[in-house]
């Protein structure tokens, strides 16, 4: 049993996927092969990634008054993410507007909607409302930025362990990061913030620096199949990938983050947390899709077991 669980602040969308053969020019129309609509945004993402972790997990967001703010909120109820922390605000619900072609290439555009009304007061409130409740917070940057940092700092305040995942990479004040234990960027957002190039272990160790020299606790960048490099303070470990075969590798990240926190709320060594978000990444890989690929805590114990060393 977890004794706590995962506050999660962050985006709600309704991702409508159209498929074709290939994108079309500009100004052209095609015909497609199919579209789906499912619940998305990173906050969703990682607080159904959390959930199915199996930590009680609520999602602190804003939907908006229209028949797309049913299908998100049956999304999260579906996989046991708790919504009384999400706000119905007049507005309508972010969309996030997805073309993939036969090769999987995609173009999004993402309008966020109700997604902006999230404020900090509403913040505040929820921290206030769960801080018994939770040990971790989760973030990301799909939200406003000052309400991101308020989180942040408020989150800390509180007692709570913020994990940031900050995608979509964007430049944040320097006095947020003492307030992050967790950071979990990808090799690209590790990129666009610190300005090295991580193309390698020894890059990645150079940008994990930059999260430390501004007081960040525990930099995480994950490194897609080649895993992920933990530092610290005290040590930097490379923990090689779980060997899959992705189909799509949509939401990995998500996954990862949000099993991470689950993990983390849930008592584990920091070591056996990541394992958990690796494992949880690497499945996400093996499904198309976004949240329909987040894998649920017997398959992450399933695909740890197999390739625990004996
Ligand atoms: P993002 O989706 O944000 O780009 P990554 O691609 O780095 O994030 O994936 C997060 C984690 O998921 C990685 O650290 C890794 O452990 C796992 N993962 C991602 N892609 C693969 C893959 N092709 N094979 C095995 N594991 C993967």
């Amino acid at each position: 049993m977890n004794p706590k669980g995962v506050l999660v602040v962050g985006s709600i969308t309704a991702d409508v996927t159209a498929f074709s053969r290939r994108l079309p020019r500009r100004g052209e129309t095609i015909l497609g092969d199919d579209v789906t609509l499912v619940l998305g945004g990173k906050g969703a993402n990682q607080a159904v990634a959390a959930a199915r972790g199996g930590a009680p997990t609520w999602l602190v967001g804003c939907v908006g008054r229209d028949p797309f703010s049913e299908i998100v909120l049956a999304g999260l109820h579906s996989h046991g993410v708790a919504s009384t922390e999400i706000r119905a605000v007049d507005n309508r619900t972010g969309v996030a507007h997805i073309r993939v072609d036969a090769s999987g290439e995609n173009d999004i555009v993402i309008t966020p909607l109700a997604n902006s009304d999230l404020s900090i007061d509403m913040v505040d409130e929820s921290i206030r409302a769960l801080r018994d409740r939770a040990s971790v917070l989760l973030l990301q940057l799909e939200i406003r930025t000052e309400v991101a940092c308020h989180a942040a700092e408020a989150g800390a305040h509180a007692g709570l362990t913020v994990v940031l995942d900050p995608a979509p990479a964007q430049s944040l004040p320097d006095r947020v990061w003492p307030y992050v234990a967790v950071v979990t960027p990808n090799e690209s957002e590790a990129t666009a913030l610190t300005g090295v190039e991580v193309v390698d272990l020894e890059s990645a160790e150079r940008a994990a620096a930059w999260f430390l020299d501004r007081g960040v606790r525990h930099a995480i960048i994950t490194l897609g199949a080649a895993g992920a490099l933990s530092v610290t303070p005290e040590q930097t470990r490379h923990f090689p990938a779980y060997p899959v075969n992705p189909v799509d590798t949509t939401a990995a990240g998500d996954a990862f983050t949000g099993s991470l926190g689950a993990a983390l709320a849930g008592g584990l060594d920091t070591a056996t947390a990541i394992r958990r978000g690796m494992a949880a990444g690497a499945l996400a890989t093996t499904r198309p899709g976004a949240s329909p690929s987040l894998p649920g805590r017997e398959a992450v114990d399933e695909l740890i077991n197999l390739h625990a060393i004996v």
